[in-house]
């Protein structure tokens, strides 16, 4: 009985959501909100490696991805600044929060003092490692130029940029999304444009701390890299780069739009979930294997994709007189939060992460904890 009236719920709701979007050019439908966010601005020039300045190659291609998103007429655009002009960190968050939005995209461009070069996406984390912090470090120090910077951000330590981000985890509840949107747009860099992927990632940075949406970091690439910086600083350069992020949001966009209701025909492929997968950083925890718990049941299923929405690598337990019907099978953490995320856009909203030692059942929060750093 109870499955039956689930049923109907996801029917009417499904049923409901179809006809909002078929009203969709009736105005008093809430379209999707992108805050975008250029880097910096005014005295805070960013990095300006090969003095090509961060600042302004930010912002061009923030402009960029707006006036593609701005061709659908669903999507409205927000920008934190669309001139060179100095806006606190803070600041940038509180205009997305204001305007409810549904994605908040910050642009950035990279440095270093060797010739690193490549693209990475960051998403707010509890998991970062050495070089992340530092990435972290260099975008927050910004604070230093707002004026008041201590009662805007209580309790945060510059210096350790990780034990601010136990005060409050607004973001870790769009945690999911957010690794959704930062796995799209880092795919489109490394498969269209063949830039150097150096993956998804976390770290702690303050402008994401800020906001109440699914938030991603972008940096483009390093100035600081001969090639690479002349490339960002190109016409050709931000022109991609604009491309291929507005075609990461608009996947995201149609996904969330159009996919979950239905999610017979997700718009992310099987192959994007294995690249999505394959190039993001490795989180391992030894001796500790990490499953999704997608459902648990009476009855005995057969764990063949098509039972499951099209997942494989389904498993099977019997634990307490019930089938437990598990996705993925790793060491790797933020593989199977990937995981969990893409089993949760294919209709398993419920689902979650669970950790096996030695074969059992062991609380996640204590694995989590145990190895952290
Ligand atoms: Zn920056």
């Amino acid at each position: 009985m109870k499955t039956k009236l689930l049923s109907f719920f996801v029917l009417a709701t499904g049923l409901l959501l179809f006809t909002s979007f078929t009203n969709s050019k009736n105005s008093s439908v809430k379209p999707f909100v992108v805050v975008l966010d250029a880097g910096h601005g005014g005295h805070d020039s960013g990095n300006v490696g090969n003095g090509y300045k961060e600042k302004e190659i930010a912002l061009n291609i923030v402009l960029q991805i707006g006036a593609i998103l701005e061709k659908d007429p669903n999507i409205k655009v927000i920008y934190t600044r669309k001139s060179d002009v100095f806006i606190d960190l803070w600041e940038r968050g509180a205009i997305a929060n204001r305007a409810d939005a549904d994605l908040f995209v910050s642009v950035h461009c990279n440095a270093h003092h060797s010739q690193a070069s490549g693209t990475e996406t960051f998403v707010l984390g509890l998991h970062a490692n050495e070089r992340n912090l530092e990435v972290a470090k260099k975008e927050n120090e910004v604070i230093f130029l707002e004026e008041n910077y201590k009662e805007n951000y209580t309790g945060y330590d510059p210096n350790a940029p990780e034990s601010f981000i136990g005060l409050t985890l607004m973001q870790e509840e769009y945690l999911d999304q957010s690794i959704m949107l930062a796995s799209l747009i880092q795919n489109n860099f490394t498969n269209k444009l063949k830039r150097k992927d150096r993956s998804v990632k976390q770290a702690g940075f303050i402008v994401l701390h800020q906001t109440y949406m699914p938030s991603v970091l972008i940096e483009t690439g390093f100035l600081t890299n001969n090639s690479e910086g002349a490339y960002l600083n190109s016409k050709k350069g931000q022109s991609e780069m604009a491309i291929s992020i507005a075609e990461g949001i608009l996947t995201y966009y149609k996904n969330i739009a159009l996919g979950t209701p239905k999610a017979k025909n997700p718009v992310i492929t099987q192959q994007e979930i294995d690249k999505a997968i394959e190039t993001t950083e490795e989180k391992i925890y030894k001796d500790v294997t990490f499953k999704v718990q997608l459902a648990a049941s009476s009855k005995k299923i057969d764990t063949k994709a098509s039972n499951f929405k099209g997942l494989k690598d389904i498993s099977r337990d019997k634990e307490d007189g019930l089938f437990k019907y598990y996705y993925g099978e790793t060491s790797d953490y933020h593989k199977i939060e990937l995981m969990k995320a893409f089993a949760r856009e294919k209709g398993y909203s419920s689902c979650y992460v669970v950790a096996f030692k030695d074969g059992k059942k062991v609380k996640l929060s204590e694995v989590l904890n145990s190895e952290d750093k």
